[in-house]
């Protein structure tokens, strides 16, 4: 069985501080619902600047709440001004890192191949990449969206043997439903993470399409998350907004 997952994606958002105490009431909130960490695995994605503050509390209290990176370099070391890598991110014990999120693929220019090299870094630091993909608005129009994303999918983990993409989560993220409070239906999300997981199981080996982890994302919210996750194909969320909002992620992720 495969164990939903629901990571919230800061982006740009929450000093150390914050964090700190989103971190803190997102636990104190999970702990009053009574979250079972069996049902849904809960994961933060700060930025960079808050990975130690929010390593330290989550190990130091021992709460059950995951944590990663939102980018990672396609350099190990060396002069690349600006840059963490994921050696770096694995001895915060980083346990995810988003890869090709769609405002780093429109915003800094990301093509599959960069991608493709990100999550070849971050597994072998032996981090999870969340591998980002999903079409924009012209293309939904045109109807394209599953062979739009397929072609993402392929070309961001092209190469990898079946059994590092068993561990990659892929985020189905239709960049029109980004931000924007506009959802895709349930059935939406079900049309392209079905397609995606039949993809890899064609393409590979039916045991790594049954593995791996599909999310679906864009303005998931506590009160849309439940229909989404009724999908077969959906195991979990990444969510942007409603992540900075302890009561509304805890909801979230208690969706069960
Ligand atoms: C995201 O940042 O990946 C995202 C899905 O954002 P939001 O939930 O705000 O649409």
């Amino acid at each position: 069985m495969r164990l939903p997952i629901m990571a919230g994606n800061w982006k740009m958002n929450l000093d150390h501080v914050e964090a700190n105490g989103l971190v803190q009431k997102l636990a104190w909130t999970l702990k009053d619902m009574k979250h079972d960490a069996k049902r849904s695995e809960v994961v933060v994605l700060p930025p960079f600047t808050d990975l130690r503050t929010v390593q330290t509390l989550i190990e130091g209290d021992k709460l059950p709440i995951g944590f990663g990176a939102q980018d990672v370099s396609t350099h190990e070391s060396g002069a690349y001004t600006g840059e963490v890598s994921a050696g770096m991110l694995a001895k915060l014990n980083c346990q995810y890192v988003v890869v090709g999120h769609s405002e780093r693929r429109q915003y800094h220019n990301e093509t599959d191949a960069i991608v493709r090299e990100k999550v070849s870094k971050v597994l072998s630091a032996g981090m999870i990449p969340i591998v980002c993909v999903g079409e924009g608005l012209d293309i939904r129009k045109e109807g394209a969206q599953v062979p739009y994303t397929l072609e993402q999918v392929q070309g961001s983990l092209r190469g990898l043997p079946g059994e590092d993409i068993a561990k990659v989560v892929i985020a189905y993220e239709p960049v029109w439903a980004i931000g924007t409070g506009e959802v895709a239906t349930p059935e939406d999300a079900q049309e392209v993470c079905g397609a995606i997981r039949r993809f890899i199981a064609e393409e590979r080996h039916i045991d790594v399409a049954d593995a791996v982890r599909i999310q679906y994302g864009g303005s998931v919210k506590g009160d849309n998350v439940a229909e989404i996750m009724a999908m077969p194909d959906v195991d979990g969320c990444l969510v942007g907004g409603a992540s900075l909002k302890a009561e509304e992620f805890a909801k979230i992720a208690m969706f069960y």
